[in-house]
């Protein structure tokens, strides 16, 4: 425990920033008291604090853009990977809609028309539900009379409303 110089409490040292040369190897002043003091600092010298980030970035334009570009290369394949699981979520649940939106008694001869129409679809367009699958307060159903070809543009735009 430490007493604060700011607000005069006994805290426990978690609650001040560690600080190398400080009593007990932590700041005077508590986190609460620093973030109050910074904010005030901040707001009294708004201009002068962007003019002084504004002149580092001019000082130091080349270092900071090269921070940045190897940061993006660094993290590039993380990004890589995250979207790649975003989009096999995003299929698989899809899936698991168009499984769940296909009725059991459909024929054999209605199957295949879905798959004609799948097939019939040029790499621009999508197929669309026209009673969506996941509507507000409707289901439609993965079933040929409900599809239609859209131009990819339009089925986006429409999202799962009617
Ligand atoms: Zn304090």
């Amino acid at each position: 425990m430490k007493y604060c110089s700011g607000c005069n409490q006994k805290l426990f040292l978690s609650s001040f920033h560690r600080a190398v040369r400080g009593r007990l190897g932590v700041a005077h002043k508590c986190k609460q008291c620093k973030s109050v003091y910074a904010k005030k600092r901040y707001q009294e010298n708004r201009v002068t604090i962007l003019e002084q980030h504004r002149d580092y970035y001019q000082q130091n334009k080349l270092h900071i853009r090269k921070a940045q570009q190897q940061y993006r290369i660094r993290t590039r394949d993380q990004r890589r990977h995250r979207r790649a699981a975003d989009r096999a979520l995003h299929r698989a649940l899809h899936r698991a809609r168009l499984l769940s939106a296909t009725p059991s008694w459909l024929s054999v001869d209605e199957k295949k028309l879905i798959r004609a129409l799948y097939a019939r679809r040029k790499n621009d367009e999508h197929v669309d539900h026209i009673v969506p699958l996941k509507g507000d307060g409707v289901c439609g159903l993965h079933v040929h009379w409900n599809l239609q070809i859209l131009p990819a543009f339009e089925n986006l735009s429409k999202g799962n409303k009617l």
